[in-house]
């Protein structure tokens, strides 16, 4: 086994880590010329060298690495994942036995007390992404729990750590049996078509998986529907298969309308019946002014950053214009489904955005429901930071 280091923490860090935070932040390190090669196990100490808690040195954006334990005698080791990753399979024990819904999280982590490591399950089939090299090099103990706890048809991997450009065409394809994608599916009844080896995304966003639900409950029934930023249209099947009289999916990227018209297809609704445009979001909200068309649902779902050739949007600075050119095109009465994956800022920043927003145009709302992460998706409870998901569903008033 190799030697832990010990890595000492200024003030700060030693009261964040008191307080439960399981980030390691660089600027808190004291003696950073210890931390050489990704995946140590560390012990995190104060400037008298006393043990605080024990982690993994990997550089991801947000940190230099994890906390894993606070006792000093626990091990890093294969005990200690498969004991993390059993306890996050029961706490999914509902979703698994909910034969209505076959996609979800099944480690989310920090959440489930291994940062940097998450796991998604998509029928049988579990999906693995790593977001440091650090924890890439634990990755034989995640694969051994995996063989020895679950029952799977086969594991993917996804690196979302910088591979310095050694991966260009990447087979995620890691054991078992290799799937025969597009796989189907089930959430909530709806179906969706997923590729676990198609590059960084999959075809379904787990985290929503909430918010279409209430639009296909509450929200779809008798209106016409525009989702923005629509990606394969999981919005746009949601809505359409809650009673929407019509939807118009909007997104730039070209592939968007043959993964839309699949997931359509794979639900049974015919695609040529729904609109779906390949073009720029702002271009879009454009023409609809201009044509004076209005909607009675519209969907925001923008990343976080984007960069087209005309536009750049960032949610944290122009999220009130987004809002202003969907409540220039939503009818009386019409809803706004509101969401931001924005880690930067919080829900009261957010409902600023909105309040801001309304009032720039002179219409006034009201809030319908708000949500967050589904429960998959588990955070640590005191720090809201790491539960990213913002999403407000209002009624535009007048
Ligand atoms: N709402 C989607 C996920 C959105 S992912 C869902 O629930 O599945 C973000 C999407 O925004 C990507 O598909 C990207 O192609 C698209 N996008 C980014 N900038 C855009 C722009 N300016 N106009 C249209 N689409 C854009």
């Amino acid at each position: 086994m190799t030697k832990t280091i010990d890595v000492q923490l200024n003030a700060k860090g030693i009261t964040d880590l008191r307080k439960g935070y399981p980030l390691i932040l660089k600027d808190t390190v004291l003696n950073p010329q210890v931390l050489t090669e990704e995946g140590r196990v560390i012990r995190l100490v104060d400037r008298n060298w006393r043990f605080m808690a024990k982690g993994y040195y990997g550089v991801q954006n947000k940190g230099i690495g994890w906390v894993l334990t606070r006792r000093a005698d626990e091990a890093i080791d294969f005990e200690f994942f498969e004991a993390k990753l059993t306890a996050a399979f029961q706490r999914r024990a509902s979703l698994f036995e909910d034969s209505e819904t076959t996609a979800f999280r099944v480690f989310n982590g920090e959440g489930d007390g291994i940062g940097g490591l998450t796991i998604d399950y998509f029928d049988g089939y579990y999906m693995v992404s790593w977001y440091s090299a650090g924890i890439y090099s634990l990755k034989h103990h995640v694969y051994g729990v995996l063989d020895k706890i679950v029952d799977y048809r086969g594991i993917y991997e996804k690196k979302r750590f910088d591979t310095k450009g050694q991966y260009i065409e990447q087979d995620d394809f890691v054991r078992g049996e290799p799937g025969d994608f597009p796989i189907i599916v089930k959430e909530n009844g709806m179906h969706f078509a997923v590729d676990l080896n198609d590059g960084a995304m999959t075809g379904i966003f787990l985290d929503q998986r909430d918010v279409r639900k209430a639009i296909h409950d509450r929200y779809a029934e008798g209106r016409t529907v525009l989702n923005t930023f629509s990606y394969t249209g999981a919005f746009s099947v949601a809505a359409s298969l809650g009673g929407a009289t019509k939807t118009t999916s909007v997104d730039l990227a070209s592939r968007s309308e043959s993964k839309t018209i699949e997931q359509f297809s794979v639900n049974g609704i015919d695609y040529e019946q729904q609109e779906i445009r390949v073009m720029d979001v702002f271009d879009y909200f454009r023409y609809a002014k201009r044509h004076e068309l209005k909607f009675g649902l519209v969907i925001l779902d923008p990343p976080s950053f984007a960069r087209s050739k005309k536009y750049t949007f960032s949610t944290a600075r122009n999220y009130p214009e987004l809002l202003m050119d969907a409540i220039a095109v939503t009818e009386k009465n019409g809803i706004i489904v509101a969401s931001t994956n924005n880690a930067s800022f919080g829900m009261k920043r957010f409902k600023s955005f909105i309040d801001k927003a309304f009032k720039e145009a002179s219409s006034t709302y009201k809030i319908l429901e708000e949500s967050s992460l589904p429960k998959d998706f588990r955070t640590p409870r005191d720090f809201p930071e790491f539960n990213y998901l913002k999403v407000v569903i209002l009624q535009k008033i007048k």
